[in-house]
């Protein structure tokens, strides 16, 4: 490795500050007379989207092929951590072969909502079983040479106004469940980059938070590699780099490097700070140098074939009555809806990419049946958006001879992407209406899912089985096709509750809000800390997954009945497959805390493992659980502290199938009280937090919940919410022809939908970053002013402004 403490001694002031901003889309700066090299980073997660071409973060222009594996809500599925590694090797192997230094992912957001567009890049609802992905995925992309960026951090859990909301939330739900997954990933394994988000946490952008961005991350889980941050979210630079974001993406446009230079020359910024970060951002740059100098390919065939055998593992069979599936040998099978032919395998925006090869369920099922066994009727148009009677009376034709009808169903992209949430919860009407009408004139029908988060599923009572199948990457349909023949005995578990209703949904009266805040009243009751504690029915439950054969637990020992808090304990139980065939069961182990005097969830993951049995085979698990596994975050002391009680150890097949319980005593310190409204404790089922009880969870009043008005517009008011003023409608204007010009021919598509989301709610400051950057800075504070009502000022500063550019 180079000396770096050298080469930054022969930087100019200037060099440095230029380090610290990419170069371009994709790449960071090169310094060829020192031998900095200029490296690559691009998105993941699930695959590379290296543009050769022209670039641009929300999957407008093509990439190079590459292996486009199930996003992270089928990867959090297989509750694997192995192939989960696999699948981060698999990825760094291309990473090293199209010479990328850093791919950029895992994201692991907490799924606060079953409405966020983005869901489908997210693991899970808990943060442990996050963690636990996220850390797999970055180790095995890591064991590569190559880095990682986990992303979006921090409590970036919806899409709307991502780029300005700001997020309210306590401190116990923010540690306990938004920062807990990144914590454990971080510290176990340490990825080369973590990406900051839009957003602002508690009244501070990300790109500026020195809680986050340094208290926790640099100095309590002792990240040594270095922030970047989310494409266009710095907002003032020499705040960003004090509190610890070493690198801003793309390249800075804006005129930032200057200001970093600036800030040293007059003394704002030290010198030494600028000097750490450029230490991190070099320290990472020959890293990838050693890895990249070495030339490599990749099967692309050994590749297809794991991202199958993944999309097999992470389906969940959701309901399976009479054994409907397998299918059995010769049975004459309708499939149809139109995503057996054209898939939908992974999600638009950022991470849309382009597959080495794309199968699909009708070719592949008919490889392992026969096509003479098969049927196909297309049930529904491309948008999905209303019942088309006709594809429909064709359907039912096409299955009235079959003995099984097989629907392809799911959420297009038009229902789910990046950029915009969700409004609902239910499928595309046209896939819906299928389901039901074929379900009525056909008693053995299998519903298959694709979509990336849950679905509302009116018809849930009137099919024989569905098999949720994720978006579930270029080999899914392979996957899917090995379940419903059996090849592949179903092993996925949910990741994620599927509530009856959106309404449901803790989150639901205060999701996404907005304009400027959103309020996380709920607290650290998200998704089945909810669900279980108020004991709200629900569609299919945290951890739920069936198998073609069944398995029995028995004998769950601990190692001990009393410890004290510092020690770990062994639990030790026995897993038994008493059915005919091979399979994986996912064993979940939950803690309650019985007698805590703070509000706690009725219980929370903390161990999991996926075990492999042979038909009448038995084997023991054993599971350990350290001090964090019975702590909460104590918001005086700052600190996860363990209360002294009892704690029940609850071992099951999901959260509501608990089949083993034992329980224990830990000793510890009592800790001292901390203050918490009483509606925390009998949490409410279905009904609102009120806000005063929230501010008083939060200990401060809430902020102002409302659009900026004329006269105290800034750089961060979206430019949307500006337009009763001449001046700003003209920059909209302009914004929007910048977009439009991206997009062309492309319009009606949802990356067409998804940019014009972006426009309405970008901030003013994002039009340094369009075109050819035709405003700078001081041009666009001239602008600012006069949309603020000081016209004349504003005018002579603009055309200062303009003459010095
Ligand atoms: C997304 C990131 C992505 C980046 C680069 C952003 O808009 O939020 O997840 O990595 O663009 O494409």
């Amino acid at each position: 490795m180079k000396h770096i403490a050298d080469i930054i001694s022969q930087l100019t002031l200037e060099e440095k500050a230029s380090l610290c901003s990419g170069q371009n889309f994709w790449q960071l700066k090169s310094i060829p007379r020192l031998g900095i090299p200029a490296v690559m980073v691009t998105d993941g997660p699930h695959g590379l989207r290296k543009q050769a071409g022209s670039s641009d973060h929300i999957g407008l222009n093509k990439s190079v092929p590459a292996t486009c594996f199930p996003t992270a809500s089928a990867l959090a599925s297989t509750w694997n951590r192995e192939l989960i590694f696999q699948v981060g090797e698999a990825l760094g192997e291309e990473c090293r072969a199209e010479k990328v230094a850093v791919i950029l992912g895992p994201g692991a957001n907490i799924k606060r909502s079953p409405l966020c567009g983005r869901n489908f890049e997210y693991f899970s609802e808990d943060p442990y079983l996050s963690g636990e992905m996220a850390k797999n995925h970055i180790n095995g992309v890591q064991s590569q040479g190559i880095g990682t960026s986990l992303k979006h951090y921090a409590a970036n859990n919806q899409e709307y106004r991502r780029m300005t909301i700001d997020t309210i939330v306590d401190q116990r739900a923010l540690h306990e469940i938004y920062l807990a997954g990144y914590e454990n990933a971080v510290k176990d394994a340490q990825p080369w980059t973590v990406m900051c988000a839009y957003n602002k946490v508690n009244g501070t952008y990300c790109a500026e938070h020195p809680q986050l961005m340094t208290g926790m991350l640099k100095e309590q889980w002792g990240h040594q590699g270095l922030v970047i941050t989310d494409w266009g979210a710095m907002n003032d630079r020499v705040v960003g780099l004090k509190a610890g974001i070493e690198l801003e993406m793309p390249g800075a446009k804006n005129g930032n490097d200057a200001l970093l230079v600036e800030a040293v020359q007059n003394g704002q910024l030290e010198e030494a700070a600028l000097d750490r970060a450029v230490e991190r951002i070099l320290t990472m740059i020959f890293k990838a140098e050693e890895t990249l100098s070495e030339d490599v390919t990749y099967d692309r065939m050994a590749h297809h074939a794991l991202a199958r055998r993944v999309a097999g593992e992470a389906a969940v069979l959701l309901k399976n009555d009479d054994m409907l599936l397998p299918l059995q040998e010769n049975t004459s099978i309708a499939l149809v809806g139109r995503f057996a032919r054209q898939p939908r395998y992974q999600g638009a925006g950022s991470s849309l990419m382009n597959p080495t090869q794309l199968d699909n369920l009708y070719e592949e099922l008919a490889r392992l049946v026969g096509s003479e066994n098969l049927v196909y009727a297309p049930g529904y148009d491309e948008r999905g958006d209303q019942a088309d009677e006709e594809l429909i009376q064709e359907a039912i034709q096409t299955a009235e001879s079959a003995d099984v009808v097989v629907i392809c169903a799911g959420l297009t992209d038009y229902y789910e992407v990046e950029g915009l949430d969700r409004e609902h919860m239910r499928l595309p009407p046209a896939h819906d209406a299928l389901i039901q009408r074929l379900s009525r004139a056909h008693s053995r029908v299998a519903v298959v899912l694709s979509n990336g988060s849950p679905v509302e599923m009116p018809w849930v009572n009137d099919v024989s089985a569905i098999l949720e199948g994720h978006l579930g990457g270029q080999a899914g349909a392979g996957g899917i096709a090995d379940i419903l023949v059996g090849a592949v005995n179903p092993s996925g578990k949910l990741a994620e509750t599927f509530p009856r209703k959106l309404e449901d949904n803790p989150s639901h009266h205060y999701f996404p809000m907005g304009p400027t805040i959103v309020e996380y009243r709920e607290s650290i009751y998200v998704g089945y800390r909810y669900y279980d504690t108020v004991e709200q029915d629900v569609l299919f439950p945290f951890g739920h997954g069936l198998s073609y054969t069944s398995f029995k637990y028995r004998d769950l020992q601990t190692s001990s009945s009393n410890i004290n808090e510092s020690d770990t304990l062994t639990l030790s139980f026995q897993v038994k497959n008493t059915g005919d065939i091979a399979g994986k069961e996912v064993v979940q182990v939950y803690v309650r805390a019985a007698n805590s005097r703070v509000f706690r969830a009725d219980k929370e993951l903390k161990g999991f493992t996926k075990v492999y049995l042979e038909p009448g085979e038995e084997k023991g698990i054993s599971i350990e659980l350290d001090k964090r596994a019975f702590s909460f975050y104590h918001t005086g002391e700052e600190d996860w502290v363990v209360e002294p009680g009892t704690y029940e150890i609850l071992v099951g097949a999901s959260s509501r199938d608990i089949r083993l319980k034992g329980s224990l005593e830990v000793s510890a310190q009592q800790p001292s009280p901390i203050e918490q409204p009483a509606v925390y404790s009998t949490f409410p089922k279905g009904s609102p937090v009120s806000q005063p009880d929230f501010a008083a969870l939060i200990g401060e009043p809430i902020p102002e919940n409302r659009k900026p008005v004329k006269g105290a517009y800034t750089l961060n008011t979206p430019v949307g919410d500006m337009r009763g003023s001449f001046i700003a409608r003209q920059l909209y204007n302009f914004m929007e022809s910048q977009m439009a010009k991206m997009i062309e021919g492309q319009e009606g598509t949802p990356t067409a939908y998804l940019m014009q989301a972006m426009v309405q709610e970008m901030p003013l400051r994002s039009i340094m970053m369009m075109g050819n950057g035709p405003f700078n800075r001081e041009m666009l504070n001239a602008l600012l002013d006069m949309v603020n009502g000081h016209f004349f000022k504003g005018l002579f500063s603009f055309i200062g402004a303009a003459i010095r550019k």
